[in-house]
């Protein structure tokens, strides 16, 4: 019995690694898609070196004349706001982090939704 749960473990660690690997490819395609559409601000982030800043939800009016929901990031140090974007998504989400981190004063490299 014992060695089926020695093979169990090995099975668990090795999906474990799996699904981190998964991630990891996931984060690297995300980086490079964000590098595209961001050109002239290739994705710095780093732990330790982001900024904290508040998501905040409303709505707005898009160019055929329909309210829909969007998001936009406040900085919490300068209270400087990025553009808004459609959606309420983690796309969006980032999305506005990244615009705030091309505009903020703060001049942090990279801001880091907070629980506001
Ligand atoms: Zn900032």
């Amino acid at each position: 019995m014992i060695w089926y749960a020695m093979l169990d473990q090995a099975a668990a660690r090795r999906s474990r690694e799996e699904a981190h690997n998964r991630k990891l490819a996931a984060e690297r395609k995300r980086d490079l898609e964000w590098s595209k559409e961001f050109p002239d601000h290739p994705q710095k982030r780093q732990r330790g070196w982001a900024q904290p800043a508040t998501i905040e939800e409303g709505h707005q009016v898009n160019e055929r004349g329909y309210e829909q929901a969007c998001v936009w990031a406040i900085c919490n140090a300068t209270g400087d706001a990025s553009e808004s974007s459609y959606g309420t998504g983690p796309r969006s989400i980032n999305r506005c982090l990244l615009l705030l981190s091309k505009t903020c004063s703060c001049g942090a490299r990279w801001h880091e939704e907070v629980e506001g």
